[in-house]
């Protein structure tokens, strides 16, 4: 049995005044969720309302002031005491907990999302909470012949981010022998190419991480690049994938051997030395945001000075004192303008389309030792602030990315969408009293047309420096000493920072892949149309599966770890499959395939950033989403908790 997932936790030492203090960081719902862990008994429950999601403005901006969950400080005052009751028992008993029945996990979460249950919900947190201590995402080869089956499956795992280690791990850990090839000399996929000024994740770090490997050591709520590479890099470690990795090593093309039914990896070192692997099946965990874009601006060649991508920012590289160009205003960006406004003499930010925004005063903000010490301490409160986090980020959330057919205004999809446009156009309102600024950093596309992005008002206060100008006219050219825009003037600077974007739409580009009676990847999809089936499997590449593959992205957050697990889950009990029946491979049907992904279309045709009215990197060349999940996270949770015989031909 994988039983890492026992829910360890230290031993309370601190007085209660220190507890008593620290209880004011924490999130309400969760500690009521650990007082029922602690004591048991569900009255407490009854003594209080159950937790209220509250609006992006109540929730971000201000207002009243009310706790996460809607609750007063009286209330959380009173369920304090309740939480030092509780521990006091606990201690007492010398930290064992009572056996919760399975009436008792319903309750809990019953309670924490408001409603009667969703079944689906229900499970997903019973699966990440584990009560038995069972990790029921890993794969347990239980019997001999089975573990034997398993050793003589090697696995070739393309690139080591969030989705390679992880496949790595679980491999691992089921004696799955597995070799990870990695371009870059280090592991982390994007965290480690991307360390940009201010570059850090827009999810909270505590659902950014794997499930069995909580971190309880973030040092803000929405790590720094530095830190997240850190983490992947410590699990990578921490679970012997270092080992099975080659670095400075590039996967060039991938053929499926039909007679050996195998896949013929050939790679290429840094050093240019070609090697071919066998694999029993490759798992592709390339990422969807690795090749950067440059814009297609005439003269980009000629300019004198550095002039890079964001995601390639030249290391040492030092702009401080300097006049300095950003082109582009979305994620990257965004993260980017704050930073280099502190420290450049000019910076002139060009901006074809603003972004929405989010109010999130936490944004930047450390996590303080009180949520440190409840995540290692009080027990079962990490799990459910991990829940409270993925649940509030989608329900309430999804559906206001819907477009309603009869709904007729450009700036908004629906009634709910536009409820959503109006609170956060005050959000900007409230930050920037220049009209003529105003006009130029207000969106006129519906929210979600292209990623909202977490904000603190760092970067509007940025924009309103007096070393800082934000120009919309379109540019023209880049010459030697600046960018030149359709009014005709020169912009003169010392370096030019392309935050553009990447080539997403490129799935597994640049590998040529091959798969049965030489059909080539590239062909079948067209370069830019990327299909598969949950974004995993595609039909005619046998025994080959993807991670954040075509439309596996996220919008409606939930985090991406989630996701990842779940295509890894679904993998791994793919690669089940084949060895408790004896297949050489397995293929998905195109009907299936085909089924699905008219469903996909559907659905994203329907949302905000699907409408024909917006692009964003979500879209490909034609129009069509390529990127985006049309699911809920939870749906997709579901969808790839186990895979069908059906859906797949055996050989
Ligand atoms: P992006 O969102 O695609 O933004 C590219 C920006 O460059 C847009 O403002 C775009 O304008 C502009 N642009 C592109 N070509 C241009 C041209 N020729 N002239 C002028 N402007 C041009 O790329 P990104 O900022 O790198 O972000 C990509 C994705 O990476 C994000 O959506 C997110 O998923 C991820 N990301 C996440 C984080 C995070 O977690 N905090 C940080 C960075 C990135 P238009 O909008 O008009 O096309």
């Amino acid at each position: 049995m994988l039983e890492h997932l026992k829910a360890s936790v230290e031993a309370i030492t601190e007085d209660d005044a220190a507890i008593r203090e620290m209880l004011w960081e924490l999130n309400v719902p969760s500690l009521l969720m650990s007082i029922v862990h602690m004591s048991g008994d569900t009255s407490v429950l009854s003594r209080y309302p159950a937790p209220r999601m509250m609006n992006v403005v109540e929730a971000g901006a201000g207002g009243e002031q009310l706790l996460e969950g809607g609750y007063t400080r009286a209330q959380a005052a009173q369920i304090h005491e309740e939480v030092l009751t509780a521990i006091a028992a606990y201690r007492q008993r010398g930290g064992s907990l009572p056996e919760l029945d399975d009436n008792v996990v319903s309750e809990l979460y019953t309670f924490m999302c408001g409603h009667e249950l969703d079944q689906r919900y229900e499970n997903f947190i019973r699966e990440e909470i584990a009560l038995d201590g069972v990790d029921q995402r890993g794969l347990n080869l239980e019997t001999e012949a089975l573990k034997a089956a398993g050793r003589n499956f090697p696995v070739v795992i393309i690139g080591g981010g969030m989705g390679g280690v992880l496949a790595g791990i679980r491999l691992g850990e089921a004696g799955i022998p597995y070799t990870l090839i990695e371009k870059n000399s280090g592991l982390g996929g994007t965290w480690f190419e991307n360390h940009y000024p201010g570059c850090r994740v827009d999810v909270p770090g505590h659902s950014y991480s794997y499930s069995f490997e909580p971190n309880h050591e973030w040092s803000c709520h929405f790590p720094l690049a530095d830190e997240i590479r850190a983490y992947f890099d410590r699990c990578a470690a921490d679970y012997g994938v270092k080992e099975h990795t080659r670095f400075n090593t590039e996967v060039e093309a991938a053929r499926w051997d039909e007679d050996s039914a195998t896949w013929q990896v050939t790679v290429v070192d840094g050093n240019g030395e070609r090697d071919t692997l066998t694999a029993r099946a490759v798992i592709s965990a390339v990422g969807q945001l690795n090749r950067p874009k440059l814009p297609e601006i005439d003269g980009i060649d000629t300019f004198n000075g550095p002039l890079f991508h964001s995601g390639a920012w030249p290391k040492g590289l030092d702009l401080a004192g300097k006049k300095v160009a950003v082109i582009g205003s979305g994620a990257s960006a965004f993260q980017i303008i704050p930073e280099l406004a502190e420290t450049a003499s000019e910076l002139t930010v060009f901006q074809r389309s603003p972004a929405w925004m989010f109010p999130n005063p936490g944004y930047h903000m450390a996590v303080g030792d009180g949520q440190k010490w409840a995540l290692k301490k009080l027990p079962y409160y990490s799990k459910w602030y991990r829940f409270w986090l993925f649940y509030t980020s989608i329900e309430g959330v999804y559906d206001k990315t819907l477009v309603d057919p009869a709904w007729n205004d450009s700036r908004s999809v629906s009634a709910a969408n536009d409820e959503m446009r109006q609170a956060l156009t005050a959000w900007i309102e409230s930050q920037v009293q220049d009209p003529a600024l105003l006009e130029k950093v207000l969106p006129t596309y519906p929210p979600f047309g292209k990623r909202i992005l977490q904000d603190n008002g760092t970067y509007l206060a940025a924009l309103q420096k007096d070393n800082v100008e934000l120009v919309t006219e379109g540019i023209t050219a880049i010459e030697p000493t600046g960018v030149r825009t359709a009014d005709g003037v020169l912009h003169e600077v010392d370096a030019i920072a392309c935050a553009t974007g990447f080539y997403a739409d490129r799935f597994l580009f640049p590998m040529q892949v091959t798969g049965r009676d030489g059909v080539s990847l590239n062909e079948q999809w067209g370069d830019t149309n990327g299909r598969a089936y949950l974004g995993i499997t595609v039909p005619n590449f046998p025994n080959l599966f993807c991670i954040y593959g075509p439309n596996t992205n996220l919008v409606v957050a939930g985090s991406i770890a989630h996701n990842a697990e779940s295509q890894v889950n679904y993998i791994l009990r793919s690669i089940r499959f084949l060895l408790e029946g004896g297949h050489q491979s397995m293929d998905v049907r195109q009907e299936v395939h085909d089924s699905y992904n008219d469903e996909v279309d559907r659905i994203n045709a329907d949302t905000a950033w699907g409408w024909e009215g917006v692009n964003n990197w979500y879209k490909n060349e034609a129009g069509r989403v390529t990127a985006n999940l049309p699911f809920r996270i939870i749906d997709y949770w579901q969808m790839t908790k186990q895979p069908k015989a059906e859906d797949y031909r055996f050989s």
